[in-house]
């Protein structure tokens, strides 16, 4: 029996979605993953690079009207930016969607565009993996053109993948051989990116890409002579692959309107799930993860004393919403921002519902209080109290 769309894990679609059209033809899964009900919101990203042309024709015959992801990372070739617009309009797509990191993450974490120099991992974090998730936020799967020939990262992937029990994502052309890609844009006529022609059969950031030699293995040209394969937008073994700019660190230094300070809470921070057996504490205050449901403490506010929302990265907005439905449900306790919250978000924060927010020494010592506090008179900008005539 087919899984029900609504409550079926992210897991049991997929199995049930591989196992229905394991002998299907690259078109057909692409028809109908843009068309089965357990997929859910769709959208196709791509880099608009060497082979992308293939499947974005195949969407421009099904539906060009499907949603297209272009990331650009600001370190681009020209020429890709140029082939992006040509095919765009010779394919008739009508969808797509360029996404890039905000101007304020670039001026924090790689103000000099030098970062890749130091660290791919964190540029590729940067400039891909982060907008990229706050664009697939709105999304239930994605399409990619992965192929199981691209090297070893990739050597058994299925038309259907789990990301994470989140999204599902969709590899039509797993099983093609650099043939099979050729046969298609020759027999399709259809338009080469201009740097193929000039030796590169894979094509990235202008940094991080150069030529191929015959024989050589055509990926072989990105990231060459470093131990990496995939930028982080992708899963390896069920993880995501993250770069430094995510990674966990100490935080102890609580900004709010009057200045920094240290962290008052003594008492230690709890989950939903644990929060009945904690329900004769004297003081309760719980951490909640940017996309959690707040349905979880519905009923259960009116004992909580602090909830600490954390922002696993600057350019994920989905605490700033969790914490608005927070105050929308009635929570009047202490509203707390951890993580990568930058001084540009204080207002936003404030605006949200938010009192105060955590950050690590590192970043305070990056964006000292006077950077704060130009965006503490946060309600000089809440638009809502200027209708009301409050300010
Ligand atoms: S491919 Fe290179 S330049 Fe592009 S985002 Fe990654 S590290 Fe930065």
């Amino acid at each position: 029996m087919q899984p029900d769309p609504f409550t079926a894990s992210v897991a049991d679609r997929v199995t049930d979605l591989n196992e229905r059209y394991l002998n299907h033809a690259a078109q057909a899964v692409l028809k109908r993953a843009l068309t089965d009900d357990t997929v859910g919101r769709i959208a196709m990203v791509s880099s608009f690079g060497a082979e992308s042309v293939v499947l974005l024709h195949m969407l421009s015959v099904i539906n060009p009207a499907t949603p297209i992801l272009f990331i650009d990372t600001q370190m681009l070739f020209e020429e890709t930016l140029t082939y992006q617009q040509e095919v765009a309009a010779h394919l008739g797509l009508t969808d797509v969607r360029t996404i890039r990191a905000t101007r304020e993450a670039v001026a924090a974490h790689d103000p000099d565009g030098l970062l890749h120099k130091s660290s791919t991992d964190a540029c590729c974090d940067l400039r891909k993996t982060v907008p990229l998730e706050n664009a697939l936020s709105n999304f239930d799967a994605w399409i990619t053109g992965r192929k199981r020939f691209q090297g070893k990262t990739r050597a058994t992937l299925d038309f259907f993948e789990n990301e994470g029990d989140t999204r599902i994502k969709i590899n039509p052309l797993a099983h093609w051989t650099p043939d099979d890609v050729q046969d298609y844009i020759i027999n399709n006529r259809l338009p080469r990116h201009p740097l193929v022609a000039k030796g590169y059969p894979s094509i990235g950031c202008a940094p991080c890409t150069s030529r191929v030699a015959p024989g050589e293995d055509p990926r072989s040209g990105r990231w060459r002579d470093q131990d990496k394969e995939e930028c982080g937008i992708h899963f390896i073994n069920g993880k995501v692959v993250r770069g430094p700019i995510l990674k966990e660190e100490p935080m102890n230094i609580i900004v709010t309107d009057q200045g920094f300070g240290q962290d008052d809470w003594t008492l230690a921070y709890t989950t939903p799930d644990e929060l009945a057996d904690n329900s004769d504490a004297p003081a309760l205050a719980i951490d909640l993860a940017s996309d959690a449901d707040p349905a979880v403490l519905a009923g259960k506010l009116d004992g909580i004393d602090m909830i600490r929302i954390d922002f696993p990265s600057f350019a994920d907005g989905r605490g700033f919403t969790l914490a608005r439905r927070l105050r929308l449900m009635g929570f009047n306790g202490r509203l707390r921002a951890k993580g990568h919250v930058i001084a540009d978000q204080y207002a936003m924060a404030r605006r949200s519902g938010f009192e105060e927010v955590e950050i690590t020494p590192e970043l305070a010592e990056r964006q000292p209080w006077d950077q704060w506090k130009a965006r503490a008179t946060w309600q000089d900008h809440d638009y809502q109290n200027r209708l009301r005539g409050a300010v």
